[in-house]
């Protein structure tokens, strides 16, 4: 319908991968790659790496993003950082809602929701993860699971806002798994996310917000996974972390 009103975008998640200088060498590499590249490439690096990650990608087209942020401004949170200081560090996007966050750290769609309002008033640009696990597809509520990560994650968010959102789809079974999605599971959800868009805001909205898939791509599914109606870019996990195979998702998504 509308996929050429949408931003294709790339998005590398690092994960706990790469420190400083693994993180520098990756994006050196990179660069070359992605001149030409036709969609907006970003990496989301590990907190320690992002300034070095800013310096190196300074006078680029590759975008730099955190992996998470807390709800609060400041405060007595050991070990947490908030959306206001990966934004003075001049960070641009944030991953929010990972589903390795969610199992392995107890985020639950409440706080997602709280992390995701605090990241747009420090002006940050969250990617929201959403995503059923094996059991949920099993028992047939992928899209009720789906829904409702949807709609909690944005509470309290303003149309206005959706501009500087990006949602990626990620079912948890095809995360690191090998195992991905078919490209027809992919769009049938991503469409079912716009559609929930759709009701909660306008067609507008819908239409405009750019809806990622994450799992397992790699170059070689790329292009199928890509070419889908409702599909406008990935959420890359260990493929990200080779600049090759990662360019050869950037160069599907043209
Ligand atoms: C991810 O971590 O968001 C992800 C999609 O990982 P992978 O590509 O390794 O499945």
């Amino acid at each position: 319908m509308n996929k050429e009103l949408r931003s294709a975008v790339i998005a590398g998640n690092w994960k706990m991968n790469c420190g400083p200088a693994a993180a520098k060498a990756l994006i050196e590499d990179l660069k070359p790659l992605c001149v030409n590249a036709e969609c907006d490439v970003i990496v989301c690096v590990p907190f320690v790496d992002l300034h070095v990650a800013l310096e190196a990608t300074k006078g680029s087209n590759i975008k730099v993003g955190a992996q998470n942020c807390h709800w609060a401004e400041s405060g007595a949170f050991t070990a947490e950082i908030s959306a206001g200081m990966l934004k003075e560090l001049g960070v641009e996007y944030v991953i929010l809602g990972h589903s390795e966050r969610r199992q392995y750290f107890g985020e639950t769609d409440v706080t997602v929701n709280q992390r995701l309002r605090a990241a747009l008033n420090a002006g940050l640009k969250p990617i929201l993860c959403v995503g059923e696990v094996l059991e949920q597809r099993e028992q047939g509520v992928t899209e009720e699971i789906v829904r409702m990560q949807t709609k909690i994650a944005l509470q309290g968010v303003s149309e206005e806002e959706m501009k500087n959102i990006i949602i990626a789809y990620e079912p948890v079974w095809a995360i690191g798994t090998g195992k991905t999605a078919t490209a027809e599971q992919a769009d049938e959800v991503c469409g079912q996310i716009r559609k929930v868009l759709a009701e909660l805001y306008s067609e507008a909205v819908a239409q405009a917000t750019t809806i990622q898939y994450g799992g397992s791509m790699k170059p070689s599914n790329a292009k199928e996974l890509l070419g889908k109606e409702h599909v406008d870019g990935g959420l890359i996990g260990g493929a990200a972390l080779k600049a090759a195979d990662f360019f050869g998702i950037i160069d599907a998504a043209k």
